[in-house]
């Protein structure tokens, strides 16, 4: 289908950005467009007006900050995948990127539309929230930080308020072992259940796709670990605190079970890293 009919701006900065949010009716945010226009098209979305932030390159990066690293929300998912200090200091990033969709939606696509989208389905907002991420917004009232696991609100819900840039994601660098295990039944869906886990000497922090209304944390894997739980038995309770939705690919128990499936996978890959 064609979209409603809609205004165009582009933004030339940041700041530009959140003032054309901030004195158009209805508008909203235009990145890599391969959520929104979908959307659009289906007519389940129909902004007034369009804010292309999609060339403001300051916003395309990666590098060190503070012992971390800092990615700019405008980074597509290609380049996060080659990015070379990305895949050295935190390989789940660049890792979970290269595994979303197809060729075409990682070269548009952006990390930073992916988790202003608040699609539980999504893989990089359950990455983000097992590495225990920063996500730094700019607004009419300045900047601030919010802690990933403050940030999914609910399905398609986030802390941004209409007028909020997503400037920039911060990630610490990952010293244990990492995994992120996606099952789809096509090459190149969405995940029907995906699960990131990081950490060392036996303890993880787990975060699941698709097992809820935002990506969650399985805190019931997370403190039998803690426990001394192996990763066969903790992996037993992933569905706990779960609430996953039953769709043309799959119950919620079959994602139940799967989850359970790949968090013990994760966990093995975990130790073994
Ligand atoms: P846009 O579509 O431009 O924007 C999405 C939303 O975020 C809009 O509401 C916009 O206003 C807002 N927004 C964008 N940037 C910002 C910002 N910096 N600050 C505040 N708000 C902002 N995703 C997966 O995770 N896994 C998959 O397997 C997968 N497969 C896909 C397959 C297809 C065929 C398609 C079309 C998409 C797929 N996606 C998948 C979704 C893809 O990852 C999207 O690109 C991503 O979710 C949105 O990023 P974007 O830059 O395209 O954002």
């Amino acid at each position: 289908m064609i979209p409603a009919r809609f205004d165009y701006e582009v933004a030339e900065s940041v700041e530009q950005a959140i003032d054309l949010l901030g004195s158009r009716d209805d508008a909203k945010l235009l990145a890599g467009g391969h959520s929104l226009i979908p959307l659009m098209r289906l007519r389940f979305a129909r902004p007034a007006t369009l804010v292309d932030i999609g060339r403001l390159s300051e916003l395309s990066y990666v590098r060190e900050r503070d012992g971390g690293l800092a990615i700019g929300a405008l980074t597509r998912y290609h380049d996060l995948e080659r990015d070379e200090l990305l895949r050295a200091e935190c390989g789940i990033v660049s890792y979970a990127s290269g595994l979303v969709g197809d060729p075409q939606v990682r070269h548009r696509g952006t990390i930073g539309g992916s988790v202003a989208h608040g699609d539980p389905a999504s893989d990089l907002p359950t990455v983000l929230l097992a590495l225990d991420a920063e996500l730094v917004v700019r607004g009419p009232g300045g900047e601030r930080t919010v802690a990933a696991a403050d940030f999914f609100r609910s399905f398609f819900e986030t802390a941004l308020g209409p007028q909020d840039v997503l400037t920039e994601i911060r990630v610490p660098k990952v010293e244990g072992g990492w995994a992120y295990e996606k099952f789809a039944l096509r090459a190149q869906d969405w995940a029907t259940v995906g699960v990131a886990a990081v950490g060392s000497n036996g303890t993880a922090r787990v975060a699941l796709t698709n097992m809820g209304t935002t990506p969650i944390r399985a805190q019931a894997v997370e403190e039998a670990l803690a426990s001394g739980a192996d990763a066969s038995a903790a992996a037993e309770r992933a569905g706990e605190g779960t609430n996953p939705p039953s769709d043309t690919n799959g119950s919620a128990d079959y994602r139940r079970h799967l989850a359970t499936v790949l968090v013990r996978r994760a966990l093995k890959e975990v130790a073994r890293r």
